[in-house]
């Protein structure tokens, strides 16, 4: 997985193309990450108590790792990732500008 959370993504295909987000989970075992903000699903959300009442929210839905480009935080393009090094040493590196990332 060449992505972790927090990192800053963009969408490449489907309907939020183009758009920009925030990961807040990586699964791994899926190779699915969550975005912040994007690949949303209405959910219709029981009332929980009594008089509450139930409404719609907006959940983002896990999208295939290979739907997001990571945004370098340094050239700030999307850009794809390479390692170098070896472990413990192995850092990632973006392919456009070579900065640790
Ligand atoms: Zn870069």
């Amino acid at each position: 997985m060449r992505i972790k959370k927090g990192d800053l993504v963009q969408m490449i295909t489907g309907k939020d193309k183009g758009k920009q987000g925030k990961i807040v989970r990586v699964i791994p075992k899926e190779n699915k990450v969550v975005v912040e903000g994007l690949n949303l699903v209405k959910k219709h959300q029981r009332p929980r108590r009594e008089g509450q009442k139930g409404q719609i929210v907006l959940i983002p839905r896990p999208v295939d790792v290979s739907n997001v480009m990571l945004i370098c935080p340094h050239c700030k393009k999307p850009t794809r990732v390479a390692y170098q090094g070896k472990k413990p040493n192995k850092v990632r590196v973006c392919k456009k500008c070579k900065s640790v990332i």
